[in-house]
């Protein structure tokens, strides 16, 4: 007989799905640990006692590190470019790690020279270090034929030398001479991807709204790290740029999350990164989409 074991949580796999012609593909580059309580500072570990199946079994947060890749009939899009071949510890507490997303992009039938436009949900090193790649102990860009997209706000606080850039000085200095920026509620190459601003985990955050007919999926980028915020959006994490402002966007995409026909492409969740939020007596509660 074999045995279940309570915690099974693994990174997401690579998964996609498709809303009319436009097709999104999680595409994994690594994934990282932390200890919960400090991804979320505020909390005890009493707090996170009735979440331990959100925990693995040495009882630490597993998050997924990953890019999409979206598809219309004439544009290949990639959001975010995940960690890139590296890793970096804070000793005890976290551990991040990328270097997949090449393999990804060949499994989804991909390379770097298909992509046309890149989009970066915000500025965070998991989001964009993997833009670049070194040729001849040079640092280059990895995809030759990519417009580059940011939305306004988030390249000016990262373009400003005062801020705390977490170490993206690199990828910021490749993408200058290229970077775009796009503001709220501008399309996206198509009528049915529009820029939505969600900010709190970052000054300029941004999610993209694809709408298809009635369909609905939100791509959220990190405005939830686990699904245990979904439950508990006042929870925030130690990466919230200003964390009351995250935890109102969190509460009103959970709203737009819990609304008819709408999915949510969470990056950062164990399992799956594809779900839905259904609003039951009085909670908000995340389920993997089948
Ligand atoms: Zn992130």
């Amino acid at each position: 007989m074999t045995r279940i074991k309570a915690n099974m949580i693994t990174t997401a796999p690579q998964q996609h799905m498709t809303l009319g012609s436009i097709r999104v593909t999680y595409l994994p580059d690594g994934s990282a640990l932390f200890n919960p309580t400090f991804l979320y500072p505020a909390t005890t570990l009493a707090d996170w006692q009735p979440y331990r199946h959100l925990l693995n079994q040495d009882g630490q947060i597993l998050a997924s590190v990953g890019a999409y890749s979206i598809q219309t009939s004439d544009h290949t899009i990639l959001v975010d470019a995940g960690y890139g071949p590296s890793q970096i510890a804070i000793e005890g507490n976290a551990l991040l790690q990328g270097g997949e997303l090449l393999v990804s992009l060949q499994n989804a039938g991909l390379t770097p020279a298909d992509i046309g436009l890149v989009f970066f949900t915000h500025l965070h090193p998991d989001h964009v270090r993997g833009i670049s790649r070194q040729v001849d102990g040079e640092q280059g860009l990895l995809f030759p034929n990519a417009r580059f997209l940011v939305r306004r706000p988030e390249w000016l606080r990262f373009a400003n030398p005062d801020e705390s850039r977490f170490g993206v000085e690199d990828a910021l200095k490749l993408l200058e001479p290229r970077i775009e920026l796009i503001d709220e509620g501008n399309e996206l190459l198509v009528p049915e991807i529009t820029v939505l601003a969600t900010p709190g985990h970052e000054t300029g955050h941004a999610s993209l709204l694809i709408s298809v007919g009635e369909q609905r999926a939100i791509l959220l980028g990190d405005i939830f790290h686990n699904n245990v915020q979904v439950e508990h959006p006042d929870w925030a994490s130690c990466y919230d740029h200003d964390p009351d402002l995250a935890k109102r966007t969190r509460q009103y995409i959970l709203e737009e999350l819990a609304k008819p026909a709408t999915i949510g492409i969470a990056s950062h969740f164990a399992n799956a990164v594809f779900g839905r939020v259904t609003f039951v007596q009085g909670k908000y509660q995340w389920q993997v989409l089948q």
